[in-house]
């Protein structure tokens, strides 16, 4: 179909059974469109079902099948039902028009024909139906828009949805702590705290409360008011749409954080945080840092040690190679041979003691030990150690100086728990110290109780040269000593303070020095005091010696000693204790016996006579009876050795010169098992 304009031309179908009715409207149409004709009912549908026309004048009386008749079977065919049908009727009656217009039929041409009339109701008509199709064509269209748009729009939709479905995934599983918030600002427009308003499930976990407990409530009423620098940084946020990142300490949280904050809406009315606990990394980081400064202060001491140490250890080893040498020469008389031999082993001494000191060090340095505690009579142990300083004084060629003590109870009362060697360690620094850095007066070492305190203080005053004030802090720490030309002509490496005000530390106690340049120093140990034994007695493993005890009476001992002179003292203080001893010179002859005696009790060996290998001695002598004690007696040794002893089985290791407390309380150790 085409428009009248339109090059393709409207197809009329002519429908009468008179020629006369058929001529006339084909002349009247002929020239504007293009005409067929049928000559009945029958003719007509054939011609339609054939060739569709676009408008179909139908006239209504005709014989066989009238119009009617056709125009109901055209509208009964879908395929006929639109081409509109014009009825040819003859005089005007109401009653056919209105059956023709329920029919379906459009339009009405009355005979006789007005050529004009004829013409405009095709026209009319053609122009109707063009407009209708156009329409339905149009509606079509815009149907097929319409669904086109509602697919997209629900696509939109649909992508939506998943993009929010995303969103929200990735919110609640983030492994960040993100919360929405909306600034809570005061009435200068300036931020002041934030309420929550979404949080997921990190942030709950990281704040250890509930959503529930979060939305809806201010940071302030949740945690506390907001750490100043921290408003300042979300400030920034809000006011200026600027991504912000921040460090804290989150004091409600007890969390350090690590975080960034950003605008969800550019005018800033929503944001969030998201933070990431960093308590533990901080942790690290600064037990990293303590390491590292650790590491720098051993490197620092090493180089200190390595400067300081050199000249100590040079200077005997100077002293040893030299008079070797020296000893070398021939006609050297026996008596200059003698001296030269004393110095080298002075110097072996010194170099000994150097190395022993250093080595106890860093033992102490690594908490390589434990304290054994045992309860001793300050007084006699006071006491011992300053009969061991007369001697020295003597060796030193100190004489004049006066060797004093102080004690504040008398004996009996003076008992102490304590580390015994430990204190001893310490007692003996200072006192040599006093010795080495005073040249005439007294030195006085003693102690005091302050009962009411719980503290006791052990003494040693000298009147020595003193420490200038600036000094007395650094003679603690390792390695310092207060002018090195001075002391190094006392020798001495700046350790024994050191180490002293170490285990003095480990004994509960703390080591203090008051001294004035020229007049002499107080070194004072202060330590904690018990009155009652018994309470000291149940905080720390003791072995309780009691002297009076008969607990070793009638104990059976054998010593293994190459000489009997050196057990001496030895013998002497287990008689007072009403012990038997038998005394033996080698190994082979003590095996011998235990194997027969099972009533020896104890086996002392003396390690410095003795020069077969120790380390399977305790287990071949236990094996005759598993009761029998093997203890060492010697010369001090380092700790790892000590370590190695017991290890091999030795009981204890009781040092020389033997002091009874210590060997009592060795051997009672052994019995109690
Ligand atoms: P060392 O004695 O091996 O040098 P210490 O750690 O025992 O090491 O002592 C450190 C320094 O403290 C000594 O070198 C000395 O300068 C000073 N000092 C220690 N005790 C005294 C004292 N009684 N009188 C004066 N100075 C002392």
């Amino acid at each position: 179909m085409g428009s009248m304009e339109d090059t393709q031309r409207f197809l009329i179908l002519l429908v009468d059974d008179s020629t006369e009715n058929l001529d006339f409207l084909n002349g009247a149409l002929r020239n504007d469109y293009d005409v067929i004709i049928a000559r009945d009912g029958n003719q007509a549908l054939r011609t339609v079902s054939r060739k569709k026309p676009d408008l179909i004048l139908l006239d209504i009386v005709m014989p066989l099948m009238d119009g009617y008749e056709v125009c109901s079977e055209l509208k009964n065919n879908p395929d006929t039902v639109n081409i509109p049908v014009i009825f040819l009727t003859g005089l005007a009656n109401q009653l056919d028009k209105s059956r023709g217009f329920n029919l379906g039929a459009v339009d009405y041409i009355t005979k006789p024909f007005n050529i004009v009339e004829v013409k405009a109701r095709v026209k009319n008509q053609l122009l109707i139906n063009q407009a209708r199709h156009l329409l339905e064509k149009q509606n079509k269209e815009l149907e097929s828009e319409v669904s086109e748009r509602t697919r997209q729009l629900s696509q939109v939709q649909e992508n939506l949805e998943a993009t929010e479905d995303k969103f929200r995934i990735l919110f609640r599983r983030s492994v960040n702590a993100i919360a929405f918030c909306q600034p809570v600002f005061d009435v200068q427009g300036r931020l002041i705290d934030f309420i929550y308003q979404d949080v997921n499930a990190n942030f709950e976990k990281i704040v250890s409360l509930k959503r529930t407990d979060l939305i809806g409530k201010k940071e302030s009423e949740v945690f506390s008011a907001p750490d100043p620098v921290w408003l300042e940084t979300l400030r920034e946020t809000v006011k200026g749409n600027v991504d912000s990142l921040f460090e804290l300490n989150h004091r409600g949280m007890d969390k350090y954080i690590l975080g960034s904050s950003f605008n969800i809406t550019p005018d800033g009315s929503s944001f969030a945080i998201v933070l990431n606990d960093i308590t533990e990394r901080n942790l690290y980081q600064n037990q990293l840092i303590q390491a590292k400064e650790k590491a720098e202060e051993s490197d620092r001491l090493k180089s200190a040690f390595l400067t300081n140490i050199s000249h100590e250890i040079r200077t005997p080893l100077n002293g040893i190679i030299g008079f070797s040498q020296l000893m070398k020469q021939e006609n050297i008389s026996y008596s200059t041979k003698e001296h030269y031999i004393k110095i080298i082993e002075k110097c072996s001494r010194n170099l000994v003691s150097v190395i022993d000191e250093i080595i106890e060090f860093s033992h102490i340095e690594s908490n390589d030990y434990t304290l054994n505690y045992t309860i001793i009579n300050l007084n006699r142990f006071i006491e011992n150690r300053l009969a061991f300083y007369r001697e020295e004084r003597e060796r030193m060629g100190k004489g004049e100086i006066e060797l004093l003590s102080q004690f504040a109870c008398n004996d009996g009362e003076d008992q102490f728990v304590t580390d015994r060697d430990r204190l001893k360690r310490i007692l003996d620094n200072l006192l040599s110290n006093a010795l080495k850095f005073t040249d005439k007066g007294t030195i006085k070492a003693g102690y005091r109780i302050n009962r009411k305190k719980n503290s006791l203080t052990i003494f040693v005053k000298d009147s020595g040269r003193g420490i200038s004030p600036q000094k007395m802090e650094i003679i603690f720490k390792s390695f310092r000593q207060v002018e090195e030309g001075y002391s190094r002509d006392y020798g001495g490496i700046g350790l024994g303070l050191a180490i002293s005000k170490k285990i003095t530390g480990q004994l509960g106690g703390d080591i203090e020095v008051n001294s004035r340049l020229g007049k002499g120093s107080t070194f004072s140990l202060k330590l904690p005091y018990s009155s009652g034994l018994e309470e000291a007695t149940n905080n720390k493993s003791v072995t309780y010696l009691s002297e009076s005890s008969d607990f070793l009476r009638g104990k059976s001992c054998l010593i293994v000693d190459k000489n009997n002179f050196s057990s001496e003292t030895l013998i002497r203080l287990l008689k007072l204790k009403d012990m038997n001893w038998t005394i033996t010179h080698n190994l082979e002859e003590a095996r011998r016996l235990c194997r027969v005696n099972p009533e020896i009790d104890l086996v002392m060996i003396n390690k410095e006579s003795i020069d077969e290998d120790l380390s399977t001695v305790p287990t071949a002598l236990m094996s005759f009876h598993r009761e029998i004690s093997i203890l060492l007696l010697g010369n001090p040794l380092l700790l790892f050795e000590k370590e190695q002893y017991l290890e091999w089985g030795f009981k204890d290791i009781i040092t020389r010169p033997i002091e009874p407390d210590q060997l009592y309380s060795s051997l009672i150790k052994c019995f109690q098992g």
